[in-house]
């Protein structure tokens, strides 16, 4: 027997105005029986339009194709928001059971063979159909995705294809399982001052907060393996001892022995990314995936990469001469270990900028940065948001803000995310419920920002890092790149750009943070109400360049090591033992290590969406960087005439333009490197600029 709409809220018509479901109503129980029938629907659409007698044109076969499957869309968004923001063990037994019917699914909607035909047709005569720039678009992109799953392998061969990718799907499903049960396993109890030393009060209240989330009782704290608690914690923290088994911890996540052992999982997923690459006749999956890119090559990938790392390495070798001269002046004797690198790098930072987190953190509310990345919205894009208590979502911390246009029409539903627990994975993102698309028929997108703060002490705001803010903001300009999106169709829509340039509006948006105007005005003291003091902008701002060696070695470090892995033609049978390798022949120094180790790296292994492309997020700041100093040649950070063509260039046309094409109708040229160098103080290494 079949639910149905009767029976299960998420196949009943979803009646809020923004098309949520009715979160209150829904049970894990419900997921697999609408999924299957939201699957059948979408192949009967799709079975429609292969059987339709008039011949192939853009509306009756490449419009429809875009259209098709919106139920099964907006039911897995459910999922997949819940199973990362708010999950349980029933939800995650859902996400096993799904993964492999949902890629078989896909597999078949791709090489759906009378649809292939059609749409194989058209492309053939893309140039004869009297398209627009964006249904030529649309045609492409369908078509790429198509041929990409393997809908021009041989029958024989599409049968192992699709083998290969329910497998595929269930590897990275139990990858991100894993990590996320090695993190809720950990915690470091306090025991008193002892423990507790060098810790500033936010680092402390944080704990307070973990400890009591976690029912351990009167005055406990505890440090978890969340990023907000443990980077405070590795950079305070007077105690070595506690430092090195917290890192330890940290960087053993998806390493220990037994069942959330991912070692095995990432050398399976890798063996079949391999495969999957041969099908389409290329030697290694990198490959494979960059011609999905704007990068297109390797090569392109390696020199801006092999171009960064060899200033950043010389930069962090003189960051770590001065730590060690920190230390000894501290009577410190011994090396400096990558448990130590934080602790004495703010003591540095202190010393040399005299820029104190502990001081900052009162300026930084959560609350007063919301508003102010709402106002940057606001003076760049004429967008206005105003909070709907009325709109319920999946958890009570989720805040819910309705967006108006510049008419004052409303245009879109944002969800806002903030605070960590432990049925949230680590990390922030943006996700969707919706996107717009007049072919969908859906006028207002529904868009969410996850964030994972440390929330604040009953009665108390909740106050962030600078690096915090950066985070909010960032993951706004992913939201806006989706709120703001207006396209007509589904696919081209909000952030499904190429994976090279989707970072580009989150990281141009982190820029209008760091204006001495935006801090001015909106990072005022939590108690006094007084705006943040102008030295202390101009020291932070001073600041911000200390610490981009260790950063841009331990961000190169993963993105080099991710291209590698992906680079090898045959298997790769211990990836602790590749990492370990590589890492040597790069010469990369112990004590900075990666950002992300492969055995708990979720950009790659968590999905493929970053496989091969965790280079991403230098390859888009070389672009926010030139973006940016558009704005600084016009001379005001909200240049109305440079805001304008920020809007209609890049972050309301998705992924209707390509983005080259979009990049230079904003800029008027390419993107140039020399921004990117700048912004990291890599210019000063004493080597040409590029
Ligand atoms: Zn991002």
């Amino acid at each position: 027997m079949h639910d149905t709409a009767h029976t299960n809220p998420l196949l009943a018509h979803w009646g809020s105005p923004f098309g949520l479901p009715d979160f209150a109503a829904l049970q894990p129980a419900h997921f697999m029986p609408a999924l299957r029938a939201a699957m059948r629907t979408h192949l009967a659409e799709l079975d429609a339009i292969g059987a339709n007698p008039s011949a192939p044109d853009f509306d009756n076969t490449v419009a429809m194709l875009d259209r098709a499957g919106a139920q099964l869309y907006r039911i897995d968004a459910v999922l997949g928001n819940l199973t990362a923001s708010h999950t349980s063990p029933e939800l995650q037994a859902v996400q096993r059971e799904a993964a492999a019917p949902l890629a078989a699914h896909d597999s078949a909607v791709k090489m759906h063979p009378a649809v292939f035909a059609r749409l194989d047709g058209l492309f053939g005569r893309r140039q004869h159909l009297g398209l627009t720039p964006e249904q030529h678009r649309l045609l492409e992109r369908l078509h790429s995705d198509a041929v990409r799953a393997g809908a021009k392998l041989s029958a024989a061969q599409q049968a192992a294809y699709a083998q290969a990718m329910q497998e595929l799907a269930e590897l990275n499903t139990r990858f991100a399982q894993n990590v996320l049960a090695d993190e809720a396993d950990f915690q470091l109890v306090l025991q008193g001052e002892a423990d507790l030393a060098g810790l500033p009060g936010f680092a402390r209240a944080a704990a307070l907060q973990a400890a009591a989330e976690r029912g351990l009782g009167d005055g406990a704290h505890v440090v978890t393996l969340n990023r907000s608690l443990i980077e405070p914690f590795l950079t305070f923290s007077e105690r070595r001892d506690l430092r090195e088994a917290a890192w330890r911890a940290w960087v053993g996540r998806g390493e220990r022995e037994g069942a959330t052992d991912n070692r095995e999982v990432a050398r399976r997923i890798l063996q079949l990314r391999a495969q999957v690459a041969r099908a389409h006749g290329h030697a290694c999956y990198a490959d494979f995936a960059l011609t999905d890119c704007m990068a297109q090559r390797q090569l392109a990938v390696r020199e801006l990469l092999d171009e960064v790392w060899r200033r950043a390495l010389p930069a962090a070798e003189r960051e770590k001469d001065a730590l060690l001269a920190m230390m000894r002046s501290h009577g410190q004797e011994g090396e400096l270990a990558a448990w130590d690198w934080r602790y004495w790098s703010e003591k540095v930072r202190k010393a040399r900028y005299d820029v104190d987190a502990a001081e900052l953190k009162p300026y930084l509310s959560l609350d007063r940065m919301v508003e102010a990345m709402f106002d940057c919205a606001q003076r760049l894009f004429g967008v206005r948001f105003e909070r709907r208590p009325d709109v319920q979502a999946y958890h009570p911390d989720v805040l819910a803000w309705e967006m108006f246009d510049g008419e004052g029409r409303s245009a879109g539903l944002f969800l806002q995310d903030n605070f960590a627990r432990q049925t949230k994975r680590s990390g922030a993102w943006m996700s969707d419920f919706n996107y717009q698309s007049t072919n969908r028929g859906v006028a207002r997108p529904v868009i969410v920002n996850n964030n994972n703060f440390a929330k604040g002490a009953p009665g108390e705001p909740t106050l962030l890092s600078f690096d915090d803010a950066k985070t909010l903001f960032h993951e706004f300009g992913h939201g806006l790149h989706g709120l703001l999106s207006r396209v007509n169709y589904h696919r081209l829509s909000g952030t499904q750009v190429l994976r090279d340039f989707v970072e580009l509006p989150s990281q141009l948006f982190e820029h209008w943070l760091s204006q001495p105007e935006v801090l001015r005005q909106h990072a005022r003291h939590w108690q006094t109400g007084e705006p943040i003091p102008i030295a202390l902008v101009e020291r932070l701002k001073a600041a911000e360049r200390w610490g981009q060696g260790y950063e841009t070695v331990s961000y190169c470090g993963s993105a080099l090591v991710d291209l590698e892995i992906h680079a090898q033609a045959g298997a790769v049978d211990d990836i602790s033992r590749f990492e370990t390798e590589t890492l040597a022949r790069l010469g990369m120094p112990p004590e900075v290590g990666m950002r992300h180790r492969l055995c708990h790296f979720q950009h790659l292994f968590s999905g493929a969406s970053y496989a091969s492309g965790y280079y991403v997020y230098l390859w888009a700041e070389v672009l926010d960087a030139d973006a940016f100093n558009a704005f600084v040649e016009a001379g005001d950070a909200f240049d109305k005439k440079m805001a304008q063509r920020l809007l209609s260039h890049i972050y309301s046309v998705g992924d209707s333009v390509a983005p080259q094409d979009a990049y230079t109708s904003f800029r008027g040229r390419l993107p140039k490197l020399g921004p990117l160098l700048a912004k990291r103080g890599l210019l000063e290494a004493g080597l040409p600029a590029a």
